[in-house]
Order: C-alpha cells, then structure tokens, then sequence
C-alpha cells in the first residue's frame, strides 16, 4: 500500500493474492489492508491537503504532466500487467493506458481555468464573488474492468482542484493499481496527496470513508447495489458523492441504416474488453426489413473473434474475471433460450485447446430476444449480443428508456431528423450516433436514473471536487 509517500504492509501483516483470470494462476500478493489502514490513509491524505491545496494551480499542474510523461513512458510495463491480471487482450491494454494517461494531461491543462466569478449585487455598497475551492480529502473506490483508466479519471481531477486522495481498488486488479501508483510516486507528489489501500475486503475501506468526517468526498465506480449503499452511508454526513454505476444500453438498428454498418459496429463495441463493460450494448433493437443482412454481417464477424490468454496474436476476446462472472452470463443466455430466444451463435464457456484452466465464454449471439427473458432487464457483463427485432419506429423510445438504467445508448441512422429525435428523446448520459466510441477525457460521461450521479471527465468532472464560495463584500 501507499500510504504518506511510503510503500507499507498492511498493519494486520496479511497479504491475498491475484490472479490471471485466463489461466487461474495467483501472478502475485498485496496487502490486505483494512479499517485502520484506511484511517492512516486519510490521516495522510487530512495533513497533505492544506499545502496541496495552496499550490498554484500551475505548481499542480507540472505534477500531472509528470505523471502523464510517467504513464506513457511505462505503458508497455502497464498494459502488460493489465492483460495479465485482468485479461483484456494485449493491444486493448495498451489503449487503455493511453486513455488513462489522457485524464492526467486534460485536467495538467483544466487546473488552470477553475474560474470564479463576480455578480452584480443590487446594492451599490455590495459586491459578489464567487470563488471555486477543493472539497477537501476524497474517498475513491474502484472497480477491475479497466483498472488504470478509472483510476485516474477520478484522481487527475481531484488533484487539479487541489484534493487529496485515498484509493481504494477493486481487490481483482491490486496489481494494475500498484503499478499505477509507482508512476505516482516516480512524478514526485509530495507525501500524502495520493494513497492507495488494497483490501480483499472492501467493507471496512468503505466504511471508514463514510463515518470519517474528513473524507469531504466520495467517488464510487461499479454496481448499481454497492454504490446504492455507499451513497445511503455518505448521506449520514451530507457528503459529496459521484456514482458511475451499472448500465443496460440500446443499441438501436433503424429500418433506413446500413445493416452491415451498423452489424459492424456492434461486432466491435459488444465485444470489447468481452463485454465487461457499462456502456456496453446489452439490448439490440434491430428492425425486421434488415434482420436478415444484419445478422449475417454480425455472425460472419462474430465467428471470426478469436478467444484466448491477451498476450497472444490475433486474440479477440479474453476471459471473464471470475467463475461467479461466467456463471451469470451462462444463466441469462440459457434463460433467454429456455423463453424462446434462438441460439445464432455461441452460447457456452470455452474449454477446448486449454481454455478450460480460464473463464472464457464463446462470443454469442442471440435472436428473438423478448422482455420476458432476465437478459432484457439485467445487466450481462459477458459477450453476448441480445437482438429484439421490431417493426414500428414509434415503439424505439418507450421501448429503450424501459430501464432503470440510464448510461450509454447507441443509434445507426441515416435520416437527421430521426437522429435528433432518438438523441432527445433517450434517457441515457451518453448518446453515440453512428459511433461506437462517444467517450474522451474532454467529455462528460455518466449515467441518469440508477446509473449513478455526476460526471467524469471534462469541465464536469473537475466541478465534482470543487466547492463553491460566495463571498458578499459591503463597501
Ligand atoms: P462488481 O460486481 O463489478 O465487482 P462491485 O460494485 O462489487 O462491482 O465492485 C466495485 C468496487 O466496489 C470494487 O472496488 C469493490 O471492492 C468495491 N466494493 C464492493 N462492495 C463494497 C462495500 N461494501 N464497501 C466498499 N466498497 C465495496
């Protein structure tokens, strides 16, 4: 763990391991830290921020341009521990890493435009200003799908605005955490701006973020339920929290698309990082004139994804994290198929050719998908495209805002006007028209309804730890 600028043990002296998730194999053991470490994480956190935050923004920024040169000049080292640890293939490791790596630039450069402002006052003997100020020590919970990425979306911009941190990771992926903290340490943050407490446990962490009052600020990204909870527990002290949680997006094949475009996409987006993503299509609304070409191009593509550990060539789709993920997907896809739902490819775990030592699920696609079947409501996390054919375009919005959900959403269309209508009228954060990849460090992302709250990213992403002040002057 890293805690005020050192690496320590956990106090307890107990370690746990990780796993590759391709081969089972444990590839190495960190520090299972629990309620007491994380206090002596934001002890440290608490002390580092009053010289942190009286930094100029510039003297914070040189420290995140490091950190960025850092991560770029490590990033074969990351992303091979990435595809080690959570299985990614290798190329899509690296992708992360220098999406990773954007955080730390754009908010190098944000730190410097947190502007305040003045407002007329009716009174002539009064002036209003408005000044923008860190929330203080932030809480930060992490999950493993991309775990150097959604590190430092959330740490780039709480140190722009003068925050300090504890990090909490999610206990499948310490290794890609540590890894990133080694950079931390290489750009030189002084003691205690940004900690890191690995824990198998992930309660007592939690916990101790919620009932300590100088924990100003949570940043939770994972399950619907567990940043329910997280949230419930912040609100005992008011506290600032932002929420990046489950999703269940449409993908929406208009009758005017091009099928093999719009098949093409989906080949991509559905099956990245195996589908263990929240902004990954879980619903695929495809009209009946272009079923036919649409599934032919899909299946074509999808037959040629080829499954395997991430580091060799030419692999496609790497493993599920755990067996408790391969469970999930193997229950919503044979539910699907006990309700009606035909088998167009796939439909089981892989074991052949030594696979079987992984968790690996064969890429599938499903046909005649209803709202009957679990797989239409909950989310899969698995590769597996659901296709619901339809025939009416006025049953497209009522149809996909029939979610708690609300993250990311997707449309191939070639008319404008039906464009600007599904990106009106979707209740989703994210909107992606004829694109697959709505998603940059200069942009907002996040979810509405129970997807979560707040945004990462962009200017958004830095007003979630700023506070805002109003000064009144009499004259
Ligand atoms: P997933 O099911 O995708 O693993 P989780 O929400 O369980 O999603 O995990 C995301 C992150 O939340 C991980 O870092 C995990 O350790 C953490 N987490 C899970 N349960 C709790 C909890 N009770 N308190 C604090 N953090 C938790």
């Amino acid at each position: 763990m890293f805690i005020n600028g050192k690496w320590l043990e956990a106090q307890s002296g107990q370690n746990f391991k990780s796993y590759n998730p391709a081969s089972g194999e444990a590839i190495g053991q960190v520090p299972a830290g629990d309620g007491v470490d994380a206090i002596k994480a934001i002890d440290a956190a608490a002390s580092a921020f009053t010289t942190w935050s009286s930094l100029t923004a510039y003297q914070r920024a040189n420290f995140l341009y490091e950190a960025h040169a850092g991560m770029m000049k490590d990033l074969e080292r990351l992303a091979s521990i990435m595809t080690e640890e959570q299985g990614k293939p290798i190329k899509a490791a690296r992708n992360e890493v220098k999406y990773g790596a954007d955080f730390l630039l754009w908010y190098a450069e944000e730190a410097k435009r947190v502007y305040g402002q003045t407002i007329p006052s009716a009174r002539a003997d009064q002036r209003f200003f408005v000044l923008r100020q860190p929330v203080g020590v932030v809480g930060a919970i992490t999950p493993w799908n991309y775990p150097v990425s959604m590190i430092t979306r959330k740490i780039a911009p709480a140190l722009a605005a003068g925050c300090t941190i504890v990090l909490k990771p999610a206990e499948a992926t310490p290794l890609c955490a540590q890894a990133v903290f080694e950079v931390f340490e290489k750009a030189g943050f002084p003691a205690g701006v940004v900690n890191l407490v690995t824990a198998l446990d992930p309660e007592p962490i939690g916990d101790a973020f919620i009932n300590d009052h100088r924990v100003r600020k949570l940043t939770f990204t994972g399950s619907t339920q567990v940043g329910k909870m997280l949230a419930r527990g912040a609100a005992s002290q008011l506290k600032r929290v932002s929420l990046e949680l489950g999703g269940h997006a449409p993908f929406i094949v208009c009758r005017d698309a091009d099928p093999v475009h719009a098949a093409k996409g989906l080949a991509l987006v559905k099956f990245l990082n195996a589908g263990q993503a929240c902004i990954s299509p879980n619903r695929v609304f495809v009209h009946t004139d272009i079923m036919k070409p649409f599934l032919s191009e899909l299946s074509t593509r999808v037959s040629n994804l080829k499954a395997g550990s991430g580091f060799d060539a030419g692999i496609r789709i790497g493993p599920l994290i755990n067996d408790k993920a391969l469970e999930k997907v193997d229950h919503q896809v044979q539910d699907a198929l006990n309700k009606g739902a035909s088998l167009v490819a796939g439909g089981c775990r892989l074991v052949e050719g030594g696979l079987d030592k992984g968790f690996f699920y064969a890429p599938t696609i499903l046909g005649d998908v209803n709202s009957g079947m679990s797989i239409y409501r909950e989310e899969t996390f698995g590769p597996v495209a659901p296709v619901i054919p339809y025939d009416n375009e006025d049953d497209l919005l009522p149809m996909a805002n029939d979610t708690n959900y609300g993250l990311a959403s997707y449309v191939y269309t070639r008319d404008l006007k039906t464009a600007f209508k599904l990106f009106e009228g979707l209740d989703f954060g994210i909107v992606g028209i004829n694109d697959i990849n709505p998603t940059s460090a200069a942009a907002p992302f996040g979810g509405m309804k129970e997807s979560g709250l707040g945004r990462e990213g962009a200017s958004e992403g830095l007003n979630e730890y700023l506070e805002t002040k109003l000064g009144g002057f009499s004259i």
